[in-house]
């Protein structure tokens, strides 16, 4: 339409933030921890993420979920919320569900949170363990995620060509590491 100007001071600095920090879908969980998508390279991931207080942009406190782990993490929300009652009523609860990678969601009874976390397999152990790498969500952040992964399709639309791994050219039969990563069956 019209000619950019040239070294606007002031103007650089925040397109290029705008540039930087623009996601599709954006929604609020709950303290500083937020659900949005981003595209890195090409390629779209999810995060379930805090934001800084001061200017609204990605920390490095969450979680990043790639498209597929994102769609196994919403197929089983059903019955994540069938623990999160139990939990809520007291009843012995344990719940662990893989979701790709050593990414699994895990419940247990007396911490009142949905985590979502990274696991590894220590060399000659039998049990994988819990990693740093995640994030606790409140039940109440968890009813906040499990109402924008409804919607979050009409946003980010490729959410719905994404196939499961075993059904997609990656996947390695009996050595998958997105399937079966520890090469056994914690999943
Ligand atoms: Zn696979």
């Amino acid at each position: 339409m019209s000619e950019k100007p040239e070294n606007r001071t002031g103007s650089a600095e925040s397109q290029r933030d705008a540039r930087a920090f623009n996601p599709r879908y954006l929604q609020h969980l709950g303290k500083e921890l937020y659900l949005f998508d981003s595209v890195f390279n090409g390629i779209t991931y999810i995060h379930v993420r805090e934001l800084s207080r001061e200017n609204k942009r990605p920390t490095t406190n969450g979680i990043t979920l790639t498209l597929q782990r994102c769609n196994e993490l919403y197929s089983i929300l059903p019955d994540v919320v069938i623990h999160v009652d139990q939990l809520r009523r007291n009843e012995p609860t344990f719940y662990r569900r893989h979701i790709g990678g050593n990414w699994f969601v895990v419940m247990e009874m007396g911490y009142d949170t949905v985590n979502i976390r990274k696991f590894w397999l220590p060399d000659n152990e039998t049990s994988i363990r819990a990693t740093r790498k995640g994030v606790s969500l409140t039940f109440n952040q968890f009813e906040e995620l499990k109402n924008g992964l409804r919607i979050l399709d009409t946003f980010v639309p490729e959410l719905n060509r994404v196939v499961p791994c075993y059904l997609s050219g990656k996947h390695v039969r009996d050595f998958c590491k997105e399937c079966s990563p520890n090469n056994t069956s914690v999943a």
